[in-house]
């Protein structure tokens, strides 16, 4: 049995108000024996989030990761800088960094190979958009992504990264994957890093992201291949948050 996990994306949301009161509310639901929550916080509340889950079970993560490890390289946010924060996750190739910022396959995979480098756990978003599984190219999409990752860094690397499967077409819109859809991707996704390596497909935790609320996301978990959720909308309260975890 892989241990579950469920990460809030609380993308360019709140304020440092909210941040602070979202991750006091979330933590006032958990017990000291929780583990494998995690929310994913907008860079200027890193320090806030850190201070504030210091000693819960509550870890913190980041939205992005540079790919370079130092210079001039304007607006962007180190690994080395995020560990300082006490960050543990780092979500890499969003959909939303992909197709707003031109975060290419080639950008994610230097993002990933950057948090592994210094110890973060990348949370590797990969997904197709609508057109594509319209046109019967969902796993070809999943396979360019992910061999785009595995050819730069090697399977080892996945041993401390989990994926995080996000159907385009299902982020933010209310749209889920039903059950089965999630699950005949994951099991997919699982199945091409088994080709390389065994035990690290049989570890790899491997989420679904696209409009998990708390009344879809026992179905959605309940599934074999679906080792938990990253939750965008829905982790912005935290009482419906905690429900969803629960439900992991
Ligand atoms: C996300 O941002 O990764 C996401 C899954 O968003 P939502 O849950 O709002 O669809």
């Amino acid at each position: 049995m892989r241990p579950t996990l469920v990460v809030g994306n609380w993308k360019m949301n709140g304020s440092k108000a909210v941040a602070e009161s979202l991750c006091k509310s979330i933590i006032a639901g958990l017990s000291a024996d929780d583990t494998g929550i995690a929310v994913c916080v907008p860079y200027v509340y890193l320090a806030d989030a850190a201070a504030l889950t210091q000693g819960t079970p509550l870890a913190v993560g980041a939205q992005n990761v540079a790919d370079q490890a130092s210079g001039a390289y304007t607006g962007e946010v180190s690994a080395a800088m995020l560990k300082e924060f006490n960050c543990e996750f780092a979500l890499v190739g969003h959909s939303e960094r992909r197709s707003y910022y031109g975060d290419s396959n080639a950008s994610v995979a230097a993002r990933f190979e950057q948090a592994i480098a210094q110890g973060l756990t990348p949370i590797l978003c990969i997904g197709e958009t609508l057109e594509q599984r319209e046109q019967d190219q969902t796993f070809s999409v999943i396979d360019e992504q992910l061999d785009a990752v595995i050819d730069k860094v090697g399977i080892e690397a996945f041993k401390q990264a989990v994926i995080a499967y996000e159907p385009v077409w299902a982020i933010g819109t209310g749209k889920t994957a039903s059950d089965e859809q999630a699950q005949e991707v994951h099991k997919y996704i699982r199945e091409r890093i088994a080709q390389k390596n065994l035990e690290i497909a049989g570890r790899l935790q491997i989420l679904y992201g696209g409009s998990v609320k708390p009344d879809n996301a026992k179905g959605l978990f309940a599934m074999p291949d679906i080792d938990g959720g990253l939750i965008g909308g829905a982790s912005l309260d935290a009482e419906g948050f905690l429900k969803i975890y629960r439900a992991a």
